[in-house]
């Protein structure tokens, strides 16, 4: 297997200098930052052909030093603890979960980040001025309408929370309670409705009070994962006067499959109930002239999770949450009587509106990468993503010892062994070990209608046919 060490230029006259400290460090900035730039570069270079994924529970604890050696020595000793050991989780082969990995332009969006170490939490500055720059092209690239209010948090499960309590808001506003001032106590009858909710909206709604079991799973529609608009509607015939919150699917993480959101729409226009909709990475369908239609209708929702670690391919973490009543989700999150931190109600600051206070411009990776790529930069990233999956989709339809489960709708290949059921767990779990364990490809475990099956996403820029053919190589390999 490819060892990152190997060939690393070991000729810095800096990386023995074990007695450097904080100021001789300023005086060096320049060097350590080029250390720290061949290191990356390096790292870069070969994040096609390390491991996508290894298996560790632990590496040697390393002790905290009473006298510190410095940013030069420590990047060495770095480099010897865990050199061998770093995966590529950023490069083409990683198909686990939904993740991408970094673009160059978005690196170094992220690098400039940390340099200038800005933190966006009220307005009035460059900062500030950048992510709401940033939200503003996002929400042209995604054809959300300009008056969603955008922010950045740390991931789609963070901006699923923060859709959540601003619909808590609502719903307690519909009995005629404040939520926010007098908590969950004055809330009844919490019921949230959806078909095939991501995990993360159930840990939201245990963090919230809202509780998991005020969830109301609506059947799917046979052999799918989007909604019976039938069952739906026949739900909220049956509780009439009732206000729920609806969580839409736009890209379940089996089968990439969404609810039909426009159908959601025009029921909104007869039934009481908040519209939120969990596009994590399904958002990016909006990119493609092909597959928007797929969004259809979201524009009219009342709040959008759109994840950035995943399909923007910007760095971790980072996702959109976007809402349309801006009111409510200031009495959710603003800080009262902090004098310092202005007048909530009075003037916009990010810290009022979102879980965090303090926090770093995660905005700008995006920032970069949207200027350096284009509208076309990111059709192509989505459009070349899903034609490999099809191609990949076709080749396991293809062998009779696979399954493919669902139909590759967008950027998920979500398949089995076929195998008699009783073997079938062991077999595929066999198989999946092996197949991660091969160094070339990692891909994660799942249960679809009751199988146990694998999935394997892709939504990293850098996957290319040369990358299908050979993970489909060592799906031979492993069959045989
Ligand atoms: C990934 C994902 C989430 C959670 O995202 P994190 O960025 O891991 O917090 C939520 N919903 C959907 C549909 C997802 O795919």
């Amino acid at each position: 297997m490819f060892q990152f060490c190997a060939g690393i230029a070991n000729d810095s006259p800096l990386r023995f200098q074990a007695s450097m400290k904080l100021s001789d460090d300023l005086k060096y900035t320049d060097q350590l930052l080029q250390l720290t730039k061949d290191f990356s570069n390096r790292f870069l270079s070969v994040a096609d052909k390390l491991a996508p994924h290894k298996v560790f529970h632990s590496l040697p604890a390393v002790a905290l030093p009473q006298t510190g050696i410095g940013g030069a020595a420590t990047l060495e000793k770095f480099r010897q603890l865990y050199g061998d050991q770093l995966t590529a989780a950023s490069g083409p082969r990683f198909w686990g979960f939904v993740t991408g990995g970094v673009t160059p332009a978005a690196l170094m969006g992220d690098w400039l980040t940390s340099a200038m170490d800005l933190n966006v939490s009220s307005s009035g500055t460059v900062a500030t001025c950048i992510e709401e720059d940033t939200l503003r092209q996002l929400k042209s690239l995604f054809g959300i309408p300009a008056e969603f209010l955008g922010a950045f948090v740390s991931g789609a499960t963070m901006a699923n929370f923060t859709g959540l309590a601003i619909a808590r808001q609502w719903l307690g506003l519909q009995q005629g309670v404040d939520v926010a001032a007098d908590g969950m106590n004055a809330l009844q009858d919490v019921r949230i409705l959806s078909s095939v909710p991501h995990s993360s909206i159930l840990k939201s709604m245990s963090m919230l009070g809202l509780g998991r079991n005020s969830l109301v799973r609506i059947p799917a529609l046979p052999n799918r994962e989007s909604v019976d608009l039938q069952a739906l509607e026949n739900y909220l015939k049956e509780h009439p006067n009732q206000p729920f919150i609806y969580i839409a699917n736009a890209g379940t993480v089996n089968t990439v499959d969404f609810d039909d959101i426009a159908a959601i729409v025009a029921l909104k226009q007869q039934y009481n109930f908040w519209l939120h909709v969990d596009a994590a990475f399904g958002g990016f369908a909006a990119c493609s002239t092909e597959y928007k239609s797929l969004l259809n209708g979201w524009e009219a929702a009342d709040s959008i999770t759109v994840d950035a670690h995943k399909w923007l391919n910007v760095p971790y973490d980072a996702a959109m949450i976007f809402n349309r009543h801006p009111e409510l989700q200031v009495s959710v999150f603003q800080n009262p009587g902090a004098a310092y931190l202005g007048d909530p109600l009075r003037e916009f600051h990010y810290n009022n509106y979102i879980p965090e206070n303090s926090r770093r411009l995660r905005a700008l990776p995006a920032w970069f990468s949207l200027q350096a790529y284009g509208r076309e930069g990111y059709q192509y990233i989505v459009e070349n993503n899903v034609h490999l999956a099809r191609k990949l989709g076709t080749l396991i339809a293809s062998d009779p010892r696979l399954k493919l489960l669902a139909p590759v709708r967008l950027c998920v290949v979500c398949f089995t062994l076929d195998v008699p059921e009783e073997t079938q767990a062991d077999a595929v779990s066999g198989f999946l070990t092996a197949l991660n364990n091969s160094g070339v490809v990692y891909m994660t475990r799942t249960q679809y209608q009751g199988q146990p099956a694998i999935r394997a996403a892709l939504v990293n820029w850098r996957t290319t046919e040369k990358d299908i053919q050979l993970v489909w190589d060592t799906i031979q390999q492993l069959l045989t």
